[in-house]
């Protein structure tokens, strides 16, 4: 059966970029019969507001949506560090303490999410109170061997997770101890989703999932990475931009289930597009 997700973070209000997201998710589970789950990505401590996961289900019920809700990330923090103690004990993470501005001063590549990591704490023996943890991504590749996915838009895939550097599994802060890429990739694995559905701003990051997956021995789901809705000068929406939230489109009494059809025949607001 298939089983997708929509998986907002309550970093900050939802705006139309997610409402397409989320349709898309749901789309793809009610034609095929599958079901549709929400998951709140809550494990960004300093970032995370509590209160705005009710206004997310506000706002997917306003959508017209229906959705099973699944726990959220704060209730899996013993599963993160059961799987980041597995790689660290396999020898594949390193700590690291370099801050962004050491990163960006010392990287000379640039990969598809700014500067590429360049591996400055590996072998270095860091003091690892208190250190970020990386992924040794070439021995954690040459241990697996090559490894390919499947994306629904984009087909059959290489994995190239040494594209963005050695991503950081285990924050430095201890409250969150699991990074995007490792707390996602676990949770599909534990929810059942066959076809992990998001945004094309976040293929990138397959690659390391893909890589995860191996190395924690998880099932590997199909991907469908959807395109972004763009604003008047080709940018993702994002609130910060000026992208009125869904919340203020509901409060001020917007028909949400006009707009969900209107997303769904691509009829798309005023200075709206999709990308590639
Ligand atoms: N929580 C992530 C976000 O809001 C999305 C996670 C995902 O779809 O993999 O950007």
């Amino acid at each position: 059966m298939t089983v997708t997700r929509f998986a907002p973070s309550p970093n900050g209000p939802l705006h139309l970029g997610h409402a397409f997201s989320a349709i898309v998710a749901h789309d793809l589970a009610r034609d095929r019969a599958g079901r549709f789950l929400l998951r709140i990505e809550d494990i960004d401590g300093a970032r995370s507001r509590a209160e705005l996961a009710g206004e997310f289900r506000a706002d997917l019920a306003w959508l017209g949506l229906e959705w099973e809700e699944v726990p959220a990330q704060s209730t899996r923090i013993a599963a993160y560090a059961d799987a980041a103690a597995t790689l660290r004990g396999e020898g594949l993470l390193y700590p690291c303490r370099c801050t962004r501005a050491e990163i960006a001063a010392a990287a000379t590549v640039m990969g598809p999410d700014g500067p590429v990591y360049p591996r400055t704490c590996r072998g270095r023996d860091a003091d690892p109170e208190g250190a970020a943890w990386r992924l040794d991504v070439a021995e954690a590749m040459r241990r697996t061997g090559p490894l390919s996915w499947f994306d629904e838009r984009a087909g059959e895939q290489v994995a190239r997770p040494e594209l963005g550097g050695d991503p950081v599994l285990v924050r430095k802060d201890a409250e969150t101890p699991a990074s995007y890429h490792l707390a996602v990739t676990i949770d599909d694995a534990a929810d059942g989703v066959t076809l992990v559905t998001r945004g094309m701003d976040l293929f990138p990051a397959s690659h390391v999932h893909r890589l995860l997956q191996e190395l924690l021995e998880l099932p590997v789901p199909v991907w469908h990475h959807h395109a972004l809705l763009l604003d008047s000068n080709g940018q993702k929406l994002a609130k910060r931009r000026g992208s009125p939230s869904l919340a203020d489109r509901r409060l001020s009494g917007e028909d949400g289930q006009a707009l969900t059809d209107a997303l769904r025949e691509g009829r798309l607001p005023a200075g709206i597009t999709l990308g590639e």
